[in-house]
């Protein structure tokens, strides 16, 4: 029998974690046994992928960055990608305000369901408002200081400092340049090999990614809230969705315009890591995968991807913005305030900085929707109304963050004379057969 291709895998995996799940609530212990004894592997799935974050993004990078030839190539790739990134996280941002103006789901929120939200989840958005009072003490420079560690091992040792050992690689890349190319001939054929190691880890990891998802879906259907509370935030939910559902549209098209690449080739290629994002809620645990399926089955050469990639990872989060908009304005009209002109412009550059500043982990755009609202005046408790629906959402936003890099990926590449015709892996699932 042909074996099914990878994404239809995990799709499956998926969908049958949450039939597993909702099967095992009809019983008592259901629940406990899928803490117990489901949940875990999902950990271990995720932990796995991280585990492959930093070595991946320092073989990766100090590769990339020493195979170019000198540092003007460089700083012309960096400059397009940073460009590119803003320029799509303004995009979403303003699509997300778009819907919600246009819907204006905070209208629907009765005062009672205001109040029994705050009352529910009032505990959870104060510890969110703290981790954010926590970034905003900090001095105006400070995210430019946290990008320099001090000490290389350390910043590695958290995969929150991503930022951190990117900046590493790319000055090690850097120095790789400058050096006579016989002396760098040796380190640079260590990176081959180490980045060619990583990459067979990510396939053999990538073999369990059903299971993976199983346990993630399954654990997360019996961890979810009461059905009623999804149902009176269901307006804002799809407005987050259908935003989302453009971007992704957007990306399509900006793909074809700038790469002539068809719909289907892009969704083909990325689908995998958009399927992986959606299950982890995290950029960072997806990036070993985004970058396999951008490098094999969408021809961006690994000199492009794998600068752009682990940035993108980090930095570009349209889905994340796009969110932190329509939340904004959602919490405002819950509230009955109106937003002017000015402060929705003002929730436009706020929201991309927020996003730029948020970590590629499950629940940090939420952390960083405070400073959106605190500049927009909104009032911070309104987190408490939205925390009930905020990992489904933070699955999907990751989704598009995902598909964003992949996009910008493709763009600088074609750009910069990297996107290869036709890519390595003609077969999708070539790699990932055992
Ligand atoms: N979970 C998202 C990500 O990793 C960040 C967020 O919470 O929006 O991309």
């Amino acid at each position: 029998m042909k074996k099914l291709a990878l994404h239809w895998q995990i799709l499956l995996g998926m969908a049958l974690g949450v039939v597993f799940a909702l099967l095992m609530t009809n019983f008592t212990w259901g629940p406990g046994f899928i803490e117990d004894w489901i949940k875990p592997f999902g950990t271990i799935f995720i932990n796995a992928l991280k585990l492959i974050a930093v070595p991946l993004i320092l073989a990766s990078l100090i590769k990339g960055v020493s195979d170019l030839k000198d540092i003007s190539q460089l700083s012309k790739m960096g400059f397009r990608t940073i460009l590119t990134y803003v320029t799509t996280t303004v995009i979403a941002v303003s699509i997300g305000l778009a819907v919600v103006n246009l819907v204006q789901p905070g209208k629907t929120i009765s005062e009672d369901t205001r109040e029994e939200l705050v009352q529910s989840y009032g505990g959870e958005a104060e510890s969110k408002r703290q981790d954010a009072q926590k970034q905003k003490e900090s001095g105006p420079l400070q995210a430019l200081v946290d990008i320099v560690p001090d000490n290389i091992i350390g910043a590695s040792s958290n995969n929150g400092n991503m930022l951190q050992v990117i900046f590493f690689a790319i000055f090690f890349g850097i120095g790789l340049i400058l050096i006579p190319e016989k002396t760098a001939e040796p380190v640079k054929a260590f990176f081959d090999g180490f980045n060619e190691v990583i990459l067979k880890m990510i396939d053999i990891i990538m073999l369990f990614a059903p299971y993976g998802v199983f346990a993630l879906l399954a654990a997360l259907v019996v961890e979810a809230p009461s059905a009623d509370l999804f149902a009176a935030l269901a307006m804002y939910s799809l407005c987050v969705v259908a935003g989302l559902l453009l971007m992704i549209g957007v990306y399509i098209l900006l793909v074809w315009i700038f790469t002539k690449r068809t719909p289907s080739f892009f969704i083909n290629g990325i689908s995998p890591a958009q399927l992986l994002a959606f299950s982890t809620s995290s950029s960072a645990a997806t990036l070993p995968v985004t970058m396999e399926r951008v490098e094999e089955h969408l021809g961006v050469e690994k000199e492009v991807s794998s600068f752009v990639l682990p940035i993108g990872a980090t930095i570009n989060m349209d889905g994340t913005s796009l969110y932190q908009a329509v939340a904004a304005v959602f919490i405002a009209q819950a509230f009955g305030m109106n937003l002017d002109f000015a402060t929705q412009l003002g929730i436009i550059a706020t929201a991309t900085l927020a996003s730029i500043g948020s970590a590629a982990v499950p629940g940090a755009g939420m952390v960083m929707l405070v400073i959106v609202l605190a500049q927009a005046g909104i009032p911070e408790a309104g987190l408490a109304l939205i925390f009930a629906v905020d990992r489904p959402l933070d699955m999907c936003r990751t989704t598009v963050n995902v598909t964003g890099d992949g996009a910008v990926s493709m763009m600088v590449g074609k750009a910069v004379g990297k996107l290869r015709d036709f890519p390595i892996v003609k077969n999708w699932d070539d790699n990932y057969k055992a």
